[in-house]
């Protein structure tokens, strides 16, 4: 049997920097990755990938992609974006009912912002919690809502719950919710209730006292409500509209 024609492999190297991609190098054959990446190292470069690349077996004219290394550095940037991932999605899990609502339904394109905010009013920083035990964090998120919450106190009740089963999906038992968030020395005297209370009452908390407007379109311009950038899109002023 003829044996196959050997493939053609080559490794390039593809520099990072703040402000561009290098065009791939063709790495020579000889050089192994690990003194590569010392060396690159020793000149200050850490963001870097090599990308492996062969004839494609289908005999296209192109060269396809196998596998691709990367610096130590860039990997480890890698962990580290992966590990805030990981704390902010422990935090969200282990907040008290009505934030997370806030966040998994009205923090649009900005949960990372917000969740570091709501954070932020119990002491904690994303960064810090890895070091944290689970239980003592959920305490820590239980001070978020209630008669002293640093967020907000909540009324519910449960005769509307039963009585339009429908409706209390949409409010989840909440009759009001009232803002408790201080700024300077006053405490917010903003209190939401009615059936859009949730999201009327996290845009008041997002956009107020955050300063953050979590919905955005792709030209730049962002909103404090959701209706607002659908408005937006259906003028189809930009040109960013999704595509129905
Ligand atoms: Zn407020
Ligand atoms: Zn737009």
């Amino acid at each position: 049997m003829a044996q196959p024609p050997p493939r053609e492999m080559r490794r390039y190297l593809v520099i990072h920097t703040d402000e561009s991609i290098s065009e791939p190098m063709p790495i020579p054959d000889h050089i192994h990755i690990d003194i590569l990446d010392s060396e690159l190292g020793s000149r200050g470069l850490r963001d870097w990938d090599i990308q492996i690349q062969s004839r494609s077996e289908l005999g296209a004219h192109g060269l396809v992609t196998d596998k691709s290394y990367e610096s130590r550095s860039r990997k480890a940037e890698k962990f580290h974006g992966m590990l805030l991932i990981v704390s902010r999605i422990a935090a969200i899990q282990n907040m008290p009912k009505l934030p997370k609502m806030m966040i998994d339904s009205w923090a649009g394109k900005k949960t990372n912002e917000i969740t570091r905010k709501l954070l932020n009013l119990c002491d904690i920083s994303i960064e810090d919690i890895r070091t944290i035990p689970a239980i003592t964090l959920k305490v820590r998120l239980e001070t978020l809502v209630g008669p002293s919450g640093l967020v907000c106190d909540i009324g519910t009740s449960s005769q509307e719950a039963s009585k339009n089963r429908q409706k209390a999906s949409d409010r989840d038992g909440l009759k009001w919710i009232k803002c408790k968030i201080v700024s300077g020395t006053t405490p917010c005297a903003h209190k939401s209730s009615g059936s859009n209370l949730v999201e009327v009452f996290s845009s008041h908390v997002f956009t107020t006292h955050f300063g953050i407007n979590p919905f955005s379109c792709d030209c730049g311009v962002e909103f404090s409500r959701d209706y607002k950038l659908k408005k937006h899109h259906n003028r189809n002023i930009c040109g960013f509209a999704p595509q129905m």
